[in-house]
């Protein structure tokens, strides 16, 4: 059977990418294959994060008793909480605003235990961490965004072993969300409907890609995927703001999300990834009706080359109805 070779066109970005099996390895090659290094405990500072010069958490839960979840500030944060917001200024012909925000850390107790093998209530502890603190965020005028989102494994940015989560409070709203909320108006003008809505319903529809659904969720691997065995999970219903979603709704997003990383880990054999939320931000609240929350999940199988950083037209050597086939099984 011919390799597939084809250009394929982002409906909310308009960008093109390139299906390209013939690039491709072996797919058995694309499960980690190196050990993952495991620090130990004694030289861990998440296993008591107050008595390794962190300050008191932010949000605790359970409230009494031993931790399960907390969330604190980052002791080294990329944005930094200081009185006022960010003003921008200009050094010759360029804007500069200082990095003013709010930099957390999310932790969850036990040492070894990645996201999808904690128990499903205490993954969904983390969500409803991301949330309360998240809720805190929505009245302060200095932030238009809240990023948030998991490093698994130093490919994907880990700098400690112990899971850890994050949410970082800007006051900017980032380029990749700008595109990805400019091109969901361009779509909504032109065809009145939600772009995202659209992709559920094609993928619902053609089923090949789906990896998990429920009543109110679904993952699947995007017909137009960037990166080889990318997932996204969508809540079913079209929600603009994460924030608004309803306790049902959230914790079937979570189970997808959770089964889904649980087949990542058994097929690809625990690689290394990213998950992250794009939401609508929390700046200029109603303008974003047309938006469709969701979670991205990318394993690092991959690294930008020359043609990439040249064009901006990302290779994936893995065909999307080929990355679900392989992580759908049992
Ligand atoms: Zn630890
Ligand atoms: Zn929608």
């Amino acid at each position: 059977m011919d390799k597939k070779s084809e250009l394929r066109r982002d409906l909310v970005s308009g960008d093109w990418i390139v299906i390209s099996e013939s690039r491709s390895k072996r797919k058995h090659q694309f499960a980690k294959k190196e050990k993952r290094i495991i620090v130990p405990r004694s030289s861990c500072p998440f296993e008591d994060p107050q008595r390794s010069g962190n300050k008191l958490p932010i949000l605790i839960y359970p409230e009494i008793g031993k931790w399960r979840v907390q969330v604190l500030e980052n002791k080294y944060p990329a944005f930094k909480d200081v009185k006022g917001c960010a003003y921008i200024f200009k050094k010759g012909p360029y804007s500069v605003a200082e990095a003013v925000g709010h930099h957390d850390l999310v932790l969850t107790r036990d040492h070894n235990k990645r996201f999808d093998q904690l128990p499903l209530a205490e993954a969904e502890l983390v969500f409803r961490a991301f949330k309360d603190r998240y809720e805190m965020h929505l009245n302060d005028p200095c932030v238009s965004y809240v990023s948030i989102f998991h490093n698994w494994g130093p490919k994907a940015g880990a700098s400690i072993y112990h899971p850890h989560y994050q949410m970082i409070a800007i006051p900017v709203v980032p380029p990749d969300v700008e595109h990805s909320l400019d091109g969901s108006v361009r779509f909504f003008e032109k065809n009145k409907k939600c772009v995202h809505c659209v992709m559920i319903k094609e993928e619902i529809k053609e089923k090949n890609r789906i990896v998990f659904q429920n009543k109110n969720a679904v993952a699947f691997a995007p017909f137009v995927s960037k990166e080889p065995f990318e997932l996204r999970i969508f809540p079913k219903k079209h929600i603009p703001y994460f924030e608004e979603t309803s306790e049902a709704v959230l914790k079937d997003v979570i189970k997808a999300l959770y089964f889904s990383l649980k087949k990542i880990a058994k097929n690809m054999k625990d690689p290394d990834l990213n998950f992250f939320i794009h939401t609508a931000p929390i700046k200029n609240k109603k303008k974003y009706h047309h938006y469709h929350w969701h979670i991205e999940v990318i394993p690092k199988t991959n690294i930008d080359a020359g043609f990439e950083l040249s064009t901006g037209i990302e290779i994936n050597t893995v065909d999307p109805d080929e990355a679900a086939k392989i992580l759908k099984k049992n």
